[in-house]
């Protein structure tokens, strides 16, 4: 007999995992919910976060569908100036910290385990380890196993970077840099980023505005990134223009382009786009969302490597396999190398429900909690696998150039297949996670004018549409070759 029973038993306490057992507890008004995780709060990785960490979406969209994250206002101040809020790292911990607290385990149908792994299962019996006791525990799923690991983010202070560092020198990651004020008899005589994803640019916007003149920061960039033009990107309620232009422009760019490269290129000269350096092609897009003024901010940091990867690092000297850069002695060597979502991962793809298992993936490109909050919906309203996948196909992890336009496709196709189901669309129409439903609803209600120009976008995808297959298609095949 197993020592603990639930109905579902959801493994991770992260955005995802949490964004499934609150919609769930929701929808399916009798079933207990058992979460499991490593980490000793809830939030999954941003336990593990750099503290100057924050999204780079509003706070709007990101959390769980059943407690806004975002206060109803724009910053006034900063490099986000005029756009609505992104929650900081201790927002966020705090947000996941009184969901279950107040919420989840005050309902008596969730049970909460931290400081705990989820070891391995069989026929409906599965084993949870207390990481710190040692004990064993059995547990009777009498429904399903939740997956809200499939993710594997990864992040500076948990991952093992690919380069070797000899003794002696100075690294850092980004979690340590607040605490350089201790060191304010030897702070270094020169900071260089590795890595050239989001994390490297919030760093690069962290040492510039904590007043490190730009000449003494130089960063390793082997791929240089395409990212959303956070302007775009508000919450539907403030900013439907926006997103509307941003929804146009994606089909009209796609729409007779070759490949992703001109597709891109063409969103960058539309402004819903922005790269770092406009003579250097983009070959990399993980979905980053950026300011216009971080991105000008970081046009400061004029000593870019581009010779690939680093191999090695010394005190003084910085190694590209046979090429030596020499550097200050004193050189603090900041790791931002840990991919986040490791998109090497995406071959891994599966289907979201099977049997007495479910995946949680993406439902659309990069939505990562509605995604979550929809799997739970879907979970509670229909009935059959085959039913509820058919709703569901897993949306691609794109994270070049030339597949981006693969995601574009498979987002505008599952949009398609959730609209036209009643349940689907109605839950879309209330879901706060959804980018645009609930603010269309409300403006439904009222009757509002804007909706005339949100009629018209309908036609542009449907008139871009077959372009934006042919294009998705190519990018397809490429995505699929390369996983
Ligand atoms: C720096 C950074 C910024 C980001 N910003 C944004 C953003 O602005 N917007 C956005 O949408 N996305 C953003 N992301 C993407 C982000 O990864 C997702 O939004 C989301 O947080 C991922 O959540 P998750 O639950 O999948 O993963 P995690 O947060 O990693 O949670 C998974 C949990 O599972 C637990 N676990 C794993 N294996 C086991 C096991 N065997 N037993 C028990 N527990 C286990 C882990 O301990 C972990 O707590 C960002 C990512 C990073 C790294």
């Amino acid at each position: 007999m197993a020592d603990l029973e639930t109905d579902y038993l959801v493994i991770g306490a992260g955005a995802v995992g949490l964004a499934f057992a609150d919609t769930l507890l929701e929808e399916d008004p009798d079933c207990h919910i058992t979460i499991v995780d490593k980490h000793a709060r809830p939030g999954g990785h941003w336990n593990d976060a750099y503290p100057f960490v924050a999204l780079h979406q509003p706070s709007a969209t990101y959390g769980v569908a059943s407690m806004e994250m975002c206060p109803d206002r724009v910053d006034t101040h900063g490099h986000n100036k005029g756009m609505y809020p992104l929650a900081k790292h201790a927002e966020i911990l705090a947000y996941y910290h009184k969901l279950m607290m107040d919420h989840m385990i005050p309902s008596g149908r969730v049970s909460y385990y931290p400081l705990t792994s989820y070891e391995s299962g069989n026929e409906g019996e599965h084993r949870v380890k207390g990481i710190l006791s040692g004990e064993e525990q059995t547990i009777k799923v009498r429904r399903k196993l939740v997956d809200g690991t499939f993710f594997q983010t990864s992040v500076p202070t948990t991952h093992t970077p690919g380069f070797e560092i000899a003794p002696g020198t100075r690294f850092a990651t980004p979690a340590d840099l607040p605490a350089l004020w201790q060191h304010a008899e030897n702070l270094p005589d020169h900071y260089i980023i590795i890595g050239a994803g989001k994390t490297a640019m919030d760093t690069g916007v962290w040492l510039l505005e904590a007043g490190v003149a730009p000449d003494k920061i130089g960063w390793v960039r082997p791929r240089d990134s395409w990212m959303f033009n956070r302007k775009l990107l508000q919450p539907a309620h403030a900013g439907l223009e926006g997103l509307i232009d941003f929804q146009v422009a994606l089909v009209e760019c796609a729409n007779g382009s070759e490949n992703g490269d001109e597709m891109l290129a063409k969103l960058g000269e539309r402004g819903v786009m922005l790269r770092l350096d406009e003579d250097v092609t983009p070959k990399m897009f993980h979905f980053a969302v950026i300011s216009e003024g971080e991105v000008e901010m970081l046009r400061g940091i004029k000593q870019v490597f581009r010779q690939g990867r680093v191999t090695s690092i010394e005190p003084g000297k910085m190694h590209f396999g046979e090429e030596t850069v020499s550097l200050p002695e004193n050189t603090l060597f900041i790791d931002c190398t840990a991919s986040a979502v490791p998109f090497e991962a995406r071959a891994n793809t599966r289907p979201f429900f099977d049997g007495d298992t479910i995946t949680l993936q993406l439902a659309q490109t990069p939505f990562v909690p509605y995604s979550a909050a929809l799997a739970a919906f879907v979970e509670a309203n229909f009935d059959t696998d085959e039913e509820k996948n058919n709703l569901l196909p897993p949306a691609p992890l794109t994270d070049s150039t030339d597949t981006y336009p693969y995601a574009v496709m498979a987002n505008l196709m599952s949009t398609g297949i959730l609209s036209n189901n009643e349940k689907t669309n109605e839950f879309n129409a209330r879901c706060r996670l959804h980018p645009t439903g609930p603010a269309i609803a409300k403006m439904m209600e009222e009757n509002d004018p804007r909706l005339a120009q949100f009629a018209s976008v309908g036609k542009k995808i449907r008139d871009n549409m077959p372009g934006v297959i042919a294009l998705g298609m190519k990018a397809k095949a490429i995505h699929e070759g390369a996983a």
